[in-house]
């Protein structure tokens, strides 16, 4: 048995607890309380510091962990991508070391659960067997009508091995698919995914409403796109029809227990109101990212404000510096009403786990859960309100605790 004991203790789903203690025991917590009266030899006492639940990050490309510095130029987005392919072809390191660094970094800023879109000859024995959970996305791409047949296959071998490392090893690995687009998904294998995830009951994500472009090619097979596809063969007539919105992807999504959509810059109002009524459809915010990008500004707010789910990602070292979702949650604080914070703190957790299918097993300290959390230096914030000092400047991350286990965070 393990207690901790902490200036502030951000359950999520309570209020914030002043002097709190978590327990934790076999890796479950135990207890969830303020402190009564003086600790006890068995509480350890954390000092200036407050315990929040373990960070999910829902949409990230952990491949490109190798990458210093984001990929620049970012516009016009047809060439980013063409750059990042680039990248891809070029890089000389083993696939295995890109993804074994990517978790690393993302359990030691803080995060305990991550969602990776999986690419190329990845395997289960690509990830480490400690560090962060991940359910992994294989991503799926194919516009032609001869490529559908392999690519659903692709994804049901991707389920399977996911699932033989579940029944074998001590470690979280769970499966998921991610059509990747619509500019590079047909509609046809987009359905088909479709109902594979739903008897397969695992997570789908798509990018979505990403770039006014993708609107464009979608409304009327026209701009940046359909140049780059009709540039790789990849683009015949009637591939998508004309007229064609976010919105005909969406309206399929309802029928699945947890579903995606990364990013969602461009939602129209209709395509708001529609995910309102849809928390099975989570949207996922990736404010670095967005910043990169030079994007219009993200509906986040309004999706919050209109009962829909958000949550958090950082999206690959391709368009942001790292993968930390702290460094996401306080760039997004910073330029937030003081009232954002709880809910900026609940998309960085329990929404993510909402998304991810985990939320009956993280994504808040409640009594039963996996001990899934992260402490966060308060950095000797003179703040007496527990959100200001918990998005104080100076806060980070010092340890991330997964399933009970201690992983340090970098000092510096
Ligand atoms: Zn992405």
């Amino acid at each position: 048995m393990k207690r901790l004991l902490a200036r502030w203790v951000f359950p999520v789903d309570q209020p914030p607890i002043e002097r709190g203690v978590v327990e934790i025991v076999d890796g479950v917590i135990s207890d969830v309380a303020p402190l009564n009266g003086q600790p006890d030899a068995d509480t350890t006492d954390l000092g200036d510091v407050a315990i929040i639940p373990g960070l999910v990050n829902a949409h990230a490309h952990l491949e490109f962990s190798s990458l210093d510095s984001p990929i620049e130029p970012a516009l016009p987005f047809t060439g980013w991508i063409g750059r990042l392919l680039a990248h891809r072809r070029e890089r000389t390191s083993s696939l295995s070391q890109f993804i074994h660094a990517g978790v690393r970094e993302v359990a030691t800023s803080g995060t305990s659960l991550v969602g990776d879109i999986v690419t190329g000859d990845w395997s289960p024995d690509c990830v480490p067997g400690d560090g962060a959970s991940m359910v992994a996305f294989r991503e799926l791409i194919g516009l032609l009508p001869d490529q559908s047949a392999a690519q659903l296959d692709l994804a049901k071998q991707h389920i399977a091995d996911c699932r033989a490392v579940e029944k074998t090893e001590q470690r979280i690995l769970l499966p998921a698919i991610s059509p990747h687009a619509p500019y590079s998904v047909s509609p046809e294998l987009f359905h088909e995914l479709i109902d594979l995830a739903r008897t397969e009951a695992v997570p789908l994500c798509i990018h979505l409403a990403e770039t006014q472009a993708e609107l464009q090619l979608l409304e009327s097979g026209t701009g940046e796109f359909f140049d780059m596809l009709t540039r790789f063969d990849l683009w015949r007539d009637g591939t998508i029809p004309k007229g064609t919105r976010p919105m005909d992807y969406l309206q399929p999504l309802a029928k699945l227990p947890h579903a995606l959509i990364a990013h969602g810059n461009y939602l129209a109002d209709d395509e708001i109101d529609f995910l309102a009524n849809r928390p099975n459809i989570a949207t996922v915010f990736c404010p670095r990212t967005h910043a990169f990008f030079g994007h219009a500004n993200h509906p986040w707010e309004r999706l919050l404000d209109a009962g829909a789910t958000v949550c958090i990602g950082t999206d690959g070292r391709s368009s942001n510096p790292d993968y930390s979702l702290w460094a996401e949650l306080k760039f997004l604080a910073r330029s937030s009403a003081a009232d954002r914070m709880p809910q900026i703190l609940d998309a960085g957790t329990l929404r993510g786990a909402t998304a991810l299918g985990q939320a009956k097993k993280t994504g808040t300290i409640t009594l039963g859960k996996r001990a899934d959390l992260t402490v966060i230096s308060l950095n000797e914030s003179t703040a007496n309100d527990p959100w200001m000092a918990l998005f104080a400047t100076k806060s980070k991350p010092v340890t991330t605790i997964v399933m009970g286990s201690e992983i340090e965070t970098p000092r510096s």
